[in-house]
């Protein structure tokens, strides 16, 4: 049973760790701005708004901010 708590300890500190470390460095935010500003743009064929390219719906050729204006421009 010593050895169990042993690895429970460390997995709390490594935790605690980790917490702080991230605490000390919010420097991942503009690095995932940067990212998603050098993406390519598509147009809602729909609605018109600027969606990513990841983030868009391509159907028939035509791209779409989501799969529910989609679904309406087919109707
Ligand atoms: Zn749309």
């Amino acid at each position: 049973m010593f050895l169990m708590r042993l690895i429970v300890l460390l997995v709390i500190v490594a935790v605690l760790l980790w917490l702080l470390k991230r605490l000390f460095s919010p420097d991942s935010e503009p690095q995932r701005l940067e990212a998603q500003s050098s993406e390519d743009m598509r147009q809602c064929k729909y609605c018109g708004v600027h969606v990513p390219e990841s983030s868009a719906v391509v159907r028939d050729e035509e791209t779409y901010c989501c799969a529910e204006h989609a679904e309406l421009d087919r109707q």
